[in-house]
């Protein structure tokens, strides 16, 4: 047990700050993804391969130093998700897609496995981390989901960092954004929401928690929300059951409350996280014609990654085993 490990403990114990399942030693376990659709090699050039590889690698490192240090899964996945919102690689944060009027509007949500509290905001526009918006609605308001103006005004109450419209452009998504009005007959294509991204943890008291954070769908209108700030739809934690977080085509995952019905089924039928999110993903969802994937992980460190994509940027942390990353279907 490291210092701080024990400290924390130590912490909890005298004033009952960490919800601590008896003297639970869980080994702590960290998921995320960065979004998935159609992802090819041959489409990928090796220098972004490796950039997506790298950055995956770096949000695994810093939230899994939260859960080393005796860190609670809600920091854990907060870290990693804010590192991933501050790289314009990914559809959340800096990078996140624009709107049909070339806006930026970002969503995102958080809840904690233990309580079973939630935080989440829609269509934010001027705040750096949006994932850390979600935690403060959680923690310091009486609400679950706040949207738009409200609550950046909330965001600014409560001294988060924000940011002009500039800091969240990024030249890649905008072409995406024009290429997508020129077509805007044709179906919409999938490379061009591809980046959201989610995490899901269990920490050493055996708490998990799950958070989401994401821009949405390029050229979408209307303050249109996806599925990632809606609990049990995108996101969702339960220590009973399990903890998600999804990325994909979120109307599909909404009408299919995926999420919370992979959490179900892990709770009333008995099934393995990797069956339930398999049910879900490779089952419902692809019947109802939606496509994504999902993260899942388990109180006892079972964790699954499932997708009905050619991709989905992903990666874990286990143990003391080194972190794992991959891109494509056909990886491990
Ligand atoms: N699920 C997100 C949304 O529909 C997009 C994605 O994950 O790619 O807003």
């Amino acid at each position: 047990m490291s210092p701080n490990h024990a400290a924390a403990l130590l912490l909890a114990l005298v004033f009952g700050t960490t919800p601590v399942e008896g003297l639970a030693d869980t080994s702590p376990v960290l998921v995320i993804h960065g979004g998935a659709g159609t992802l090819s090699r041959e489409e990928m050039t090796a220098e972004r391969e490796e950039a997506f590889r790298s950055a995956l690698r770096a949000a695994l490192d810093a939230g899994f130093d939260v859960l080393d240090d005796g860190g609670t899964a809600m920091d854990a996945v907060i870290e990693a998700i804010a590192l991933m919102e501050n790289d314009p690689l990914f559809n959340a944060g800096r990078g996140a897609v624009f709107t049909h009027d070339g806006r930026n509007e970002m969503d995102a949500a958080v809840m904690d496995g233990a309580t079973r509290d939630a935080g989440a905001v829609t269509g934010v526009r001027l705040v750096r981390n949006p994932v850390r918006l979600a935690r403060e609605v959680m923690t310091a308001s009486p609400h679950v989901m706040l949207s738009g103006a409200g609550a950046e005004e909330f965001a600014r109450a409560r001294k988060l960092e924000m940011r002009p419209p500039e800091y969240f452009y990024v030249d890649r998504r905008w072409r995406q954004l024009q290429r997508a009005l020129d077509e805007e007959a044709a179906a919409p294509d999938d490379a061009d929401r591809i980046g959201t991204v989610g995490a899901v943890a269990l920490d050493r008291f055996g708490n998990l928690a799950a958070g989401t954070s994401t821009g949405g769908m390029t050229n979408k209108r209307w303050g249109r929300v996806g599925d990632s700030p809606i609990i049990g739809a995108g996101t969702y934690a339960s220590n009973d059951s399990c903890a998600v977080s999804a990325t994909g085509h979120g109307e599909y995952f909404i009408r299919a409350v995926a999420a919370h019905d992979i959490c179900a089924r892990v709770r009333y039928e008995g099934l393995s996280v990797a069956d339930a999110a398999r049910s879900v993903v490779l089952g419902e969802l692809t019947r109802l014609g939606g496509d994504g994937g999902v993260i899942v992980l388990g109180p006892d460190g079972d964790f699954a990654m499932v997708f009905n994509t050619s991709g989905m940027y992903r990666g874990v942390r286990a143990g003391d085993a080194p972190g794992r990353v991959a891109i494509f279907a056909d990886e491990d």
